[in-house]
C-alpha cells in the first residue's frame, strides 16, 4: 500500500470535516470502549496476565532467533515448508512463487496487517491472480478500493447505506439491500462461490508457536477456516515477531487479545493450523508454506524502539485514542494508524516520509494505560518527536537561550510583543510565548 504520510495535516483536515466519517467514528468508538471495560472488569487476575505476557513476549523478543529456528524445524516436521523474506518484495515474491508452481489463478485471503504492509494483493494482480479479500469489512474496502482504516475493524469508517450502495453497484443487484443482515447474507453468497474456486488460501496468523510449528489466527466470521482449509494450498504470512515459545504462551496473550481488542473472552474460531492435511484428515490444504516476514524488523530489534515488537495488534490505543477518534485511520496515510501506527509508521517509513505523525497525539497516555503490553506509546512517541531535524534544532536553539537567562528574557519579550516566532508561526498563532521572569526563583526568594 503506497504510503501518504507526509499528507497527514491535510488528510486529517478533511477527515475532520467528513460527515459520514465522524457518525460512524462516534458510534464505534463507545462501541469498543465499553465492550473492552466490561470483559476487564469481569476478569480479576487482567492485570496479572498482562505481566505475564510482558515477560513472555520481552522473553521470546530477547532469544527470537532460537524460537524462530525451533518453529522452522516442526513446520519442516509437521511436512510445511518455511519461506524467509527479509523485504516485503522477498514476501511477496516467495507467496508468488507458490502460486506460480500451484498454477494458481485464483487466491482467497483472510484479513491480515501485514499483508497489507508488504502490499501483497497488487503484487498477486499485477501477476493476473485473482485476489478476493473474505473477511467482510476487508471485502468491502477492497470493494471500494480503500485500505483498511482500523487494524481489527477495517471498514469501520463506512456506515450501512453506503455498503449497501457498493453492493449493488458491484454485484449487480437492483434490490436495495438496507438491513445490516441482508447485507451479510449477500456477501456470504457471494464469497462462497469463491471459496470453494480458489486454488490458494492466504491468512495472516495472530501467533506462532515454536513448540508446535502451528500458526494461530483468531476470527469471528469463520471465513479463515474456509480459506485455510478448502484451497489446495494454504500459505501463511507472519511477521517474525508473532512467535511465542509455547502453547500455555500462546494461551495468555490470547486471553488479553479479544478482551482488549473486541471486548469477548474469546473470538468466535481461534484456528491452529500444523503442518497440510494428514492421510486420516476429513480436509485441509495439501501444501502448507509459512513466509516469515521480516521488513525491517530485525533491526527494530536492536534499537530503542524494540518494545513495538511487543504489539498483538489488539487495536485497543486506536479505540481510546482521543486523535484516532477524531480523524479515523486513512488520514495516518498507510497501513498502521493510531498512536501504535503512529510509531510503526515513522519507523518502518522513516521520519522523512512520516514526521507529523509522532505529533498526532496529545499524550494523553491513554493508549498506554489500555495497552495489554503496556507498551509505554507516549514515551515512543516524545522520542520520535526529538528525533525529526527540526525539533533537534528548536530544541538546541532553546537550550541556547535558557543557558543564558538575560538574553532568553529579553528574546521572550520581544516575542511576546510580536507574538510571532519566525519559522514555527503555526505553533505560535495558537499559543503565547511565555514571558521570563526579570529574575530567577531562588533571586526572588533570598530577597524576600
Ligand atoms: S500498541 Fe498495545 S493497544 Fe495498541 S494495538 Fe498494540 S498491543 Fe494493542
Amino acid at each position: 500500500m503506497k504510503s501518504t504520510s507526509h499528507s497527514f495535516k491535510f488528510q486529517a483536515k478533511n477527515a475532520l470535516k467528513n460527515v459520514n466519517l465522524q457518525n460512524a467514528l462516534a458510534r464505534s468508538k463507545s462501541h469498543f470502549i465499553d465492550h473492552r471495560r466490561s470483559a476487564i472488569d469481569a476478569l480479576p487476575e487482567f492485570n496479572a496476565l498482562r505481566h505475564r505476557a510482558r515477560d513472555i513476549k520481552a522473553h521470546t523478543l530477547e532469544h527470537l532467533d532460537v524460537y524462530l529456528e525451533l518453529f522452522e524445524k516442526q513446520v519442516l516436521a509437521s511436512g510445511g515448508q518455511v519461506h524467509w523474506a527479509v523485504t516485503a518484495k522477498d514476501a511477496c515474491d516467495a507467496v508468488l512463487e507458490i502460486c506460480k508452481t500451484a498454477k494458481a489463478h485464483s487466491v482467497v485471503k483472510g484479513k491480515s496487517m501485514v499483508c497489507e504492509e508488504i502490499a501483497l494483493n497488487a503484487a498477486l494482480e499485477q501477476a493476473d491472480i485473482e485476489v478476493v479479500e473474505t473477511d467482510l469489512g476487508e471485502y468491502i474496502i477492497q470493494l471500494a478500493q480503500e485500505p483498511p482504516s482500523h487494524i481489527i475493524a477495517p471498514a469501520v469508517h463506512k456506515t450501512r447505506e453506503e455498503v449497501a450502495d457498493l453492493f449493488r453497484h458491484h454485484h449487480g443487484e437492483k434490490k436495495h439491500l438496507g438491513e445490516i443482515p441482508d447485507l451479510v447474507n449477500e456477501a456470504r453468497a457471494v464469497l462462497r462461490s469463491k471459496f470453494l474456486a480458489a486454488d490458494v488460501g492466504i491468512t495472516g496468523a495472530n501467533m506462532l508457536v515454536a513448540e508446535t510449528g502451528s500458526t494461530v489466527m483468531v476470527t469471528n466470521e469463520g471465513n479463515g477456516d474456509l480459506t485455510n482449509t478448502l484451497p489446495r494450498v494454504h500459505i501463511v504470512v507472519a511477521s517474525i515477531e508473532k512467535v511465542v515459545p509455547t502453547l500455555e504462551d500462546c494461551t495468555t496473550l490470547l486471553r488479553l487479545l479479544a478482551r482488549s481488542a473486541t471486548g469477548q473472552e474469546m473470538t468466535s474460531y481461534t484456528t491452529l493450523s500444523t503442518g497440510p492435511r494428514r492421510a486420516k484428515d476429513v480436509d485441509g490444504p495439501e501444501e502448507f508454506h509459512v513466509v516469515l516476514v521480516d521488513n525491517g524488523r530485525s533491526e527494530l530489534l536492536a534499537g530503542d524502539f524494540s518494545e513495538m515488537l511487543q504489539c498483538i495488534r489488539c487495536g485497543a490505543c486506536l479505540n481510546h485514542c482521543p486523535v484516532y477518534g477524531a480523524i479515523g485511520g486513512h488520514a495516518y496515510g498507510w497501513v498502521y494508524p493510531g498512536p501504535m501506527g503512529s510509531v510503526l509508521t515513522s519507523l518502518f517509513l522513516g521520519l522523512k516520509e512520516a514526521g507529523d505523525l509522532p505529533h498526532a497525539s496529545t499524550l494523553c497516555g491513554h493508549c498506554e494505560e489500555v495497552c495489554p503490553m503496556s507498551i509505554p506509546l507516549p514515551k515512543l512517541l516524545h522520542q520520535l518527536r526529538t528525533q525529526k531535524p527540526q525539533t533537534k534544532w528548536l530544541i538546541g536553539l532553546w537550550a541556547f537561550f535558557a543557558k543564558r537567562p538575560r538574553l532568553y528574557h529579553r528574546f521572550s519579550s520581544l516575542v511576546g510583543k510580536v507574538g510571532y516566532i519566525p519559522f514555527i508561526g503555526s505553533w505560535t498563532k495558537t499559543r503565547h510565548m511565555p514571558i521570563a521572569e526579570k529574575e530567577t526563583f531562588m533571586t526572588t526568594w533570598n530577597k524576600k
